[in-house]
């Protein structure tokens, strides 16, 4: 099995600067993505039961080290950090064709896991562009899985229920961040991953063209970015004969409907 895991600013320590309104992330600490944890969980769970190995894989800077070897001491075999200046400022499709082409580096697996989304850039493309990628199977919005007989059987949490998936892997599976308790890291499992160590890719390693990855690869363009006006909610009393007109002027302006047209 692998994960894909961001190491992502702690939300708790990011403050708001007064002056220039962006968020100044200088002083908050790397955690690893909270849907994550939630996602090698799930990989956790199955490699108890079935077996097997789990290689976590991260594109970041170096600090992001931390976080893999974090993953490790939770149970995770092998950690591999994409590290590189080329791969800075990618946006999602240059992230994602980054990370599926590591994966295929890394070899035959089973399952992918990725967790919905990130906390702070919170797209939720990733996992989904990594599949396309490779070109196998995705089953998003997972709250549990589990193999039987061979094939991944995968509740997905969707608005009106629950959807339960069962396919055959090779496949890739978003976890949402409700869908288990994480398990907490073992001192014996860390010192090994410290001994282990955490491999670490270069642009080299992946073999892909410069104008593929980073922000050379990255269609996104950011236009511009502004503050929505903050629109003040404004009340006053109403006498009860007043109700047919107002309601009246909100079909009229298409905000509610009637019974007759639902
Ligand atoms: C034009 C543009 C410029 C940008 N420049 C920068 C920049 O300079 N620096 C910067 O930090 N960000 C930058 N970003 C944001 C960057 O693109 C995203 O942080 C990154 O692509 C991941 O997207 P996301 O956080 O929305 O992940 P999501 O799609 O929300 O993540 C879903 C899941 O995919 C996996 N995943 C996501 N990212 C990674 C990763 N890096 N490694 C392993 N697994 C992962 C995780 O399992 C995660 O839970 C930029 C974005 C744009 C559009």
């Amino acid at each position: 099995m692998i994960i894909l895991m961001k190491q992502v600013p702690d939300a708790e320590e990011i403050f708001i600067d007064p002056v220039k309104f962006t968020l100044n992330r200088s002083q908050a600490r790397g955690i690893i993505n909270p849907s994550d944890e939630n996602a090698l969980e799930a990989a956790l769970k199955i490699k108890d039961s079935e077996g097997g190995e789990i290689t976590v894989i991260s594109m970041g800077p170096p600090q992001a080290e931390n976080a893999i070897l974090e993953c490790m001491g939770r149970g995770a075999d092998r950690g591999i950090l994409i590290t590189d200046r080329v791969f800075a400022a990618a946006d999602t499709y240059a992230t994602s064709l980054t990370i599926a082409a590591a994966v295929k580096k890394v070899g035959d697996f089973d399952i992918i896991f990725a967790g919905e989304s990130t906390t702070d850039s919170g797209t939720g493309h990733v996992g989904p562009g990594v599949a396309e990628f490779l070109g196998i199977d995705q089953v998003t919005y997972t709250v549990s899985s589990r193999i039987e007989a061979g094939m991944l059987i995968a509740e997905r949490e969707l608005e009106d229920g629950i959807e339960v998936v069962s396919t055959k892997p090779p496949v890739l599976v978003t976890v949402l961040i409700n869908a288990n308790l994480p398990r907490r890291s073992r001192l014996r499992l860390k010192i090994d991953a410290i001994k282990k160590g955490v491999e670490k890719w270069d642009h080299d390693s992946l073999n892909l063209p410069p104008e593929w990855v980073g922000i050379k690869g990255s269609p996104t363009l950011v236009g511009a970015l502004k503050i929505p006006e903050e629109r003040k909610r404004e009340s006053r009393p109403i006498k009860l004969d007043e109700i047919p007109v107002l309601v009246q002027d909100l079909v009229k302006k298409g905000i509610i409907r009637t019974g007759d047209e639902a």
